[in-house]
């Protein structure tokens, strides 16, 4: 079972035993690093970290900014997203021994030349309801500045994400199994309606984007469910009025596209469409155009050169992946993140600077 921040089967995930976090360290955050091997780095935290070691690494990676990617915060942390008292530690944290400062100010600051030491940005993805209700008063509490990226259709009320769609047709339908065309298997929802979801989603991510909403289609019909046009209260976006009222507050906005697509799989009117559309509401909204723009989906795959090309046409100045980096602002059209882990062994790591020091320079 994966913990959600590596994306392979094989992690033991946040409460794996001490010995599978041990044998399985290569596969944080996705990415097999190699500067450090990654058992030596997990071995080095596990007994250096009582003897100061994270302090030392966080000196040694003092110039390496790290920018972390949350995603949804509810109370529990069992509903798909973070607890919401794992992100307070965290914030708590940061605010204790680092730097935390806006993406903004960093991408100016490193501009000049002049990137703070231990600095650390917070960006959240989507524009879920839950960052107001529980990540918003943290971060003000904490004094800690963040970046939302908006998918403005949600915002709208125009769509809801289809990953959503998905969850709700598989909790909501009465069918006991499904065979989707094109997965050549017949998914037995009584038995595991998460693994269900895994082999619809990854299918769906293989697909165009108009396939794709045609695919979607085929499902709920199969599936025998109604989709409301409207998101029910968990599956809920912030309204214009909610991130004004943040905004008044120093949140920064990013724009992650209209209706969150795979952008490698749009044409290039498509693209620009996505790109424009979703940066031309911010500034009707807000009254300001957004400089920064965030991938749908962030990894190396969901992007490339004529992605980029396009981004940058539109008139931003800059956009973020979803994953880790040695020189996370050196290519300013494909900014690094960590996934904010709330393993808090994988969070300290990529906050001190483990994960840093584990990695190899890009070639
Ligand atoms: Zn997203």
């Amino acid at each position: 079972m994966c913990c959600g921040v590596c994306a392979t089967t094989r992690c033991p995930g946040p409460h794996g035993k001490l010995w599978q976090s041990f044998f399985y360290a290569r596969h944080e955050y996705g990415q097999p690093t190699q500067g450090v091997p990654m058992r030596l780095n997990h071995l080095l935290y596990r007994v250096g970290k009582p003897l100061g070691g994270l302090h030392l690494a966080r000196h040694l990676a003092r110039k390496h900014p790290r920018i972390m990617m949350y995603h949804r915060l509810n109370p529990s942390g069992l509903e798909g997203g973070m607890a919401v008292e794992t992100f307070r530690h965290q914030m708590r944290k940061i605010r204790q021994s680092f730097n935390p400062v806006s993406l903004d100010a960093l991408m100016q600051a490193h501009d000049r030349g002049e990137t703070p030491d231990n600095a650390v940005a917070i960006t959240f993805d989507d524009g879920y309801h839950d960052f107001l209700e529980y990540a918003y008063p943290i971060l003000k509490e904490e004094g800690i500045p963040a970046t939302l990226f908006l998918t403005t259709g949600f915002t709208n009320g125009d769509l809801w994400l289809w990953p959503d769609q998905l969850r709700f047709a598989l909790e909501t339908t009465k069918a006991a199994s499904i065979e989707p065309p094109g997965i050549n298997e017949r998914l037995d929802l009584n038995a595991s309606r998460l693994q269900a979801w895994h082999a619809i989603a990854d299918h769906c991510l293989t697909l165009g984007n108009r396939e794709k909403l045609h695919f979607m289609d085929q499902v709920f019909d199969l599936l025998g469910v109604q989709m409301p046009a409207r998101p029910p209260e968990k599956y809920m976006p912030l309204s214009w009025d909610d991130v004004r009222d943040m905004v008044k507050g120093g949140l920064e906005i990013g724009s992650h596209t209209y209706s969150h697509p795979i952008l490698t799989k749009l044409d290039d009117n498509e693209l620009l469409a996505e790109l424009q559309n979703s940066r031309r509401e911010i500034e009707t909204q807000l009254g300001f155009a957004p400089k920064a723009f965030c991938y749908p989906n962030g990894r190396r795959i969901d992007f490339d050169a004529r992605i980029q090309k396009a981004v940058r046409t539109a008139g931003y100045d800059y956009a973020l992946a979803a994953y880790p980096g040695r020189h996370p602002l050196n290519d300013r059209w494909a900014i690094n993140r960590y996934a904010a882990s709330d393993a808090d062994h994988l969070f300290e790591k990529a906050l001190f600077g483990l994960s840093f020091l584990g990695m190899e320079d890009e070639r």
